[in-house]
């Protein structure tokens, strides 16, 4: 099962490690080949080296778009040496068997996220590489494959210890990491092709190899396992990539919990202060203040009940003031783009509360791709990145909403965005007054909306619940008026829905007999 390396081919884009290696093989008298920048790096540290482009006949042309891609290369790289027929085809044209292939890609994704023009981003595009890299993988029988320079070590080890040849082992472990290594590069150009060049979002594009990040004590109940698994291309921005300052490692429910409330709040990342309370990846509270403070003290006040135990996330860095408030009632995890030192020092006399820095919050307009599992399946779409501003809105209505309306119109419609259907947002002066989430009909959860915007009023001791005088927001069309009758009795004036019933009539009718003002998005937000 060993087989003594004689002939190696190196060729690779990242030179880190390569004369060491280089010169290892060298020393034991192994043949090395290479392309021409490798060639040149190696010749400079005094190495002989032959070129491929000998070995070919062809000189590399077309701007090294085609360099090693010969049946000298391939058939040296391919051939199953005790094959008498393969043994003949290199015979008969005389092709030299090639022990070692050392290869690393173009830098593709570097290239893709640096910036460069489209042009650049396709050369950088690697053919004859993982060419290479997968003929030498496929005979791992015969050829020993090595990918990453940080396992030149390893190499050299197994060549020490082997007498200059490596083990069956050895070659089936690396040839695994190599295809890994080609599966992820394609992944990364078909998403590049998908997301970055087309600017629209094709979910066949999904990246289809993913690296497993961390390992999750368990999955949303102690008897399941689990794990966090990342994309295989760029870093997408978002929970994942958040940095935890301290606290427990991120459960399962926490990660799903602490994704919902930054996907909220990154949608008010251009707004004024803002806080979102999230429990079991809801709002139970969203609202945006004079201070982060402020926010904090109104988003409580929606629902303070739901708030015990939950997820808060914030648009702005955390201050010392607004981190008091957070601790002083029990907080699972806290995300914000970052924390002032006094803020820093409030939280640390929580040892088990998880604070999460983002730095800038991501785009809530980005591209990207949603998963979700069925039995047997996965559900790919593409991120709900949709969005309406006041020039998207139609009113309906006899009575146009007036400039404050209007505003907490796209508040409560921003909000009801997050919250699972059937939705209900309630919303007034930039503050939730009442959610609605996950009911089986529309109706239910504008009762349920109205309830907990009446319970708050109690707990707070507000004279009229905040639902009077609030715009109201429904993430689908409402299908019967008696939806819209339950805004009307719990005070709304306003009123934003996607529209598209076709009882449409029948509902602006309600509207414009109650006085209400209404909008149409044209959009929908289910949210499942
Ligand atoms: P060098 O710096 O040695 O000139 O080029 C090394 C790079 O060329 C490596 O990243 C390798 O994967 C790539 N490469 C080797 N053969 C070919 C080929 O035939 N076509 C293309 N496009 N790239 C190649």
């Amino acid at each position: 099962d060993s087989i003594t390396i004689k002939r190696a081919l190196l060729s690779v884009s990242d030179k880190s490690g390569l004369v060491p290696l280089g010169q290892r093989l060298a020393a034991a008298g192994v043949e090395l080949v290479s392309t021409g920048g490798t060639a040149k790096a190696l010749r400079e540290a005094g190495l002989d080296v032959r070129d491929v482009s000998d070995l070919t006949g062809f000189p590399e042309m077309m701007d090294g778009r085609v360099k090693t891609l010969h049946p000298m290369v391939h058939g040296g790289l391919l051939a199953v040496r005790d094959n008498a027929d393969h043994a003949g085809a290199m015979e008969a044209h005389g092709i030299g068997a090639i022990d070692l292939v050392v290869v690393n890609l173009y830098p593709f994704a570097q290239t893709a996220a640096s910036g460069a023009e489209r042009p650049e981003i396709i050369e950088n595009i690697d053919i004859g590489g993982p060419s290479m890299v997968r003929s030498a993988a496929k005979n791992h029988a015969y050829v020993t494959i090595v990918t990453d320079p940080a396992d030149y070590d390893m190499l050299i080890a197994e060549l020490d210890n082997g007498d200059n040849a490596t083990t069956l082992e050895f070659r089936k472990r690396m040839a695994a990491k190599a295809f890994s290594a080609t599966a992820t590069y394609d992944s990364m150009i078909a998403s590049w092709f998908g997301f970055a060049d087309q600017g629209e979002q094709f979910p066949e594009t999904l990246p289809m190899v993913a690296k497993r990040g961390d390992t999750l004590r368990y999955g949303e109940n102690p008897h399941q396992a689990a794990a966090l698994y990342l994309p295989s291309g760029p870093a997408a921005g978002g929970i994942a990539q958040a940095e935890q300052l301290q606290g427990k490692a991120l459960s399962y429910n926490n990660y799903n919990d602490a994704d919902a409330a930054l996907e909220l709040v990154a949608e008010f990342a251009d707004g004024p202060p803002t806080v979102v309370i999230v429990k079991h990846a809801n709002p139970c509270g969203v609202a945006t203040g004079e201070t982060l403070l402020d926010a904090y003290n109104k988003a409580l006040a929606c629902d303070s009940v739901s708030a015990f135990g939950g997820i808060v996330a914030c648009n702005r860095p955390l201050d010392a003031a607004t981190a008091e408030a957070i601790t002083s009632i029990f907080t699972e995890v806290v995300c914000a783009p970052d924390a002032d030192d006094p803020a820093r020092a409030v939280f640390a006399a929580k040892k088990n509360l998880r604070l999460l820095l983002t730095g800038d919050l991501p785009d809530a307009k980005r591209p990207g791709i949603m998963a979700k599992t069925i039995a047997g399946g996965w559900l790919i779409q593409s991120r709900d990145n949709g969005a309406v501003a006041e020039d998207d809105l139609k009113v309906v209505t006899k009575r146009a909403p007036s400039e404050q309306e209007l505003k907490d119109c796209l508040f409560a419609w921003t909000v009801a965005k997050h919250v699972k259907s059937n939705a209900i947002v309630y919303a007034k002066d930039g503050q939730t007054a009442g959610i609605g989430a996950g009911q089986m009909n529309r109706r239910d959860s504008a009762r349920i909306a109205f309830a907990k915007a009446q319970e708050a009023a109690e707990t707070q001791g507000w004279a009229e619940p905040l639902t009077k005088g609030s715009a109201v927001a429904s993430d689908a069309f409402f299908p019967f008026a008696d939806g819209l009758m339950a805004a009307v009795e719990a005070g709304a004036s306003a009123v934003i829905q996607p529209g598209g019933s076709i009882r449409d009539d029948e509902v602006i009718a309600a509207a414009d007999e109650a006085g209400l003002a209404m909008v149409f998005t044209g959009m929908r937000h289910f949210r499942h």
